[in-house]
């Protein structure tokens, strides 16, 4: 058995034979064309207007993200540029193949070269090169492998057009050599619960019909799994089945230690969902997502109406709702609008709304508008706080509004070092895990080829989260956990068994994490998450949370 190691998406597990996507066709030879230039051009502008029509028909017949998906490409291909640098190509003298081959390689290349979300588009724009090319020789387009049975399908990076219609009947899992976890295949395998691992180079040399084990909880692509594995993983599957299946208890341990668990959204049209999941309230409501696309400031009215509606869907219950966070790889226009050249370590969360205070207070306003009008338990806190200074800023101007519970995230190791101070002065502390590695382990969160040191369970994390419960035990404050690595099953035992009192996740986490706690008492917790913390590194943390959990279970 071999283990390949790449980025899980959500937590499933599968296994079943290995089907490889087709190899994209060779690059077109760099030969003088026997066409006239407009002869060329005429027949690249032809089947780079059938590919867009078609991407376009196959996002209709998709529909929801994939939709937008396909329609961004379908727009990147007919993008006038493209069109440009393909003209200046044809008119050399070359042919249309060789010309689209080239104007949408230097197009990629500098998409590649910016990193992060437009560096993953790179792959977007292959796969139309792809297409119009094969159009041009007549060719099928490359696409997904058609066994005749189920299969995990294995591919460089899938290309929005094949995952969106891709047959869920069929496709048991999805490995990519590339991409990293804002790629489009991992956006799309999370909207669809594909248990899927990117960005795992080694899975280039798997082979047709080998049968392998794909653990997205891991991030591991098994090979040559031995029956013992095999059926582990058959045993683990059946059981995730089974608690998306359970009754919606509160979240506890197994001696009935309560851990509530809560919802994050986005939206208040999420809201419903949630409480179908059994979120027991919210633990982070992400209000910078309602403004994304803003140019200006919302209004207190507007505020007040979303807040209204997202309050009114929790009556009696706890929500805990984060002032802006802009900046970074959320920038809000009428937040953030000089240049940096490092924005996530700049004028962003915190630091952006004190920089325009106006918008704190209307923002402070309307949730206290929508708390008056509404009986759901209202907290506030505020986002990348980094300094006691702050913490004593932010709870202040709350406390003027009304707010009665007032709190910061701690994402930022200087807050956790500090979190007994921190939460002299905070009614509560949530732990934002996503920033808090990236900021500890200065790996860029959106950066697949630093993924691998964007892992929670560094002991570097860990020992940061214990010193903020710590904190917020010596002041009999409430510590919550909001960041991803509250929805990994294993991780939660082992943040509660080091004094997380609540975990908030995306709803459809919840009951795996519901049905892991209840497998283990306060003390197993504990012991659990001794054995991580005294870890040399993530993946000995994992190993040795792993390996207290069986023996407690
Ligand atoms: C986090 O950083 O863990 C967090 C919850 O905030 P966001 O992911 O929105 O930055
Ligand atoms: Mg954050």
């Amino acid at each position: 058995m071999t283990e390949l190691r790449g980025v899980g998406i959500g937590l499933g597990v599968a296994q079943g034979p290995v089907a490889r996507m087709a190899e994209p066709l060779p690059a077109p030879e760099d030969a003088p064309s026997t066409l006239t230039p407009d002869e060329e051009l005429a027949r690249v502008r032809e089947a780079v207007a059938a590919v867009a029509r078609e991407l376009e028909e196959r996002g209709s017949k998709a529909g929801g993200m994939a939709r937008e998906v396909l329609e961004a490409q379908a727009m990147m291909a007919e993008d006038p540029t493209l069109d440009t640098e393909v003209s200046t190509r044809v008119n050399a003298g070359k042919t249309g193949e060789f010309a689209v081959h080239a104007a949408f390689a230097s197009f990629r290349d500098t998409l590649a070269a910016m990193g992060g979300y437009l560096g993953e588009r790179a792959a977007d724009l292959d796969d139309v090169a792809q297409r119009v090319i094969a159009r041009l020789r007549g060719l099928p387009a490359p696409g997904v492998p058609d066994p005749g049975h189920p299969f995990v399908l294995v591919a460089k990076d899938l290309a929005p057009a094949d995952t969106a219609l891709l047959d869920l009947d069929k496709v048991l899992a999805l490995v990519t050599t590339d991409g990293g976890p804002t790629s489009h295949t991992a956006i799309l395998a999370r909207e669809k619960s594909i248990v899927a691992v990117v960005g795992a180079a080694s899975a280039k040399d798997l082979v047709d019909g080998e049968t392998v084990i794909v653990d997205a909880a891991k991030g591991v692509v098994t090979t040559s799994p031995t029956a013992d594995e095999l059926e582990q993983a058959q045993h683990r599957a059946d059981a995730r089945a089974a608690a998306a299946s359970a009754p919606l208890t509160p979240g506890a341990l197994k001696d009935g230690t309560a851990v509530p668990l809560l919802a994050n959204l986005g939206k208040p049209g999420g809201a419903a969902e949630a409480v179908e999941l059994g979120a027991e309230g919210v633990g982070l409501f992400r209000t910078e997502f309602l403004f994304l696309s803003a140019t200006q400031a919302p209004t207190v009215e507007d505020q007040t109406k979303s807040y209204t509606e997202l309050l009114a869907a929790f009556p009696g219950k706890k929500v805990v709702v984060r002032a802006l966070d802009a900046g970074a790889d959320k920038p809000l226009a009428f937040l953030n609008d000089a240049h940096e050249d490092n924005p996530a370590l700049g004028l962003r969360g915190l630091r952006a709304l004190r920089a325009s205070e106006d918008i704190l207070r209307e923002q402070l306003t309307a949730l206290a508008n929508a708390d008056a009008a509404t009986e759901a338990d209202l907290w506030v806190m505020a986002p990348m706080v980094s300094t006691l200074e702050e913490t004593e800023y932010f709870v202040t101007l709350a406390k003027e509004y009304g707010i009665k519970t007032a709190g910061v995230m701690v994402e930022v190791p200087s807050a956790a070092l500090m979190a007994d101070r921190v939460l002299a002065e905070a009614d509560f502390a949530s732990i934002g895990t996503n920033d808090l590695t990236q900021y500890t382990m200065a790996a860029d969160r959106l950066l697949g080829s630093v993924a691998s040191f964007q892992d929670p369970w560094h002991p570097a994390v860990l020992r940061l989260i214990k010193a903020t419960a710590d904190g917020g035990k010596t002041n009999g404050k409430p510590v919550g956990i909001c960041g991803e690595a509250a929805a990994d099953p294993l991780l939660a035992v082992v943040l509660v068994g080091m004094g997380a009192t609540t975990l908030s996740m995306a709803p459809t986490a919840l009951a795996d994490v519901r049905a892991s706690l209840l497998q283990y008492d306060l003390a197993d917790a504990q012991r659990i998450a001794e054995a991580a913390l005294a870890a040399d590194d993530a993946a000995s943390a994992r190993a040795a949370a792993q390996a207290a959990a069986e023996n407690a279970a």
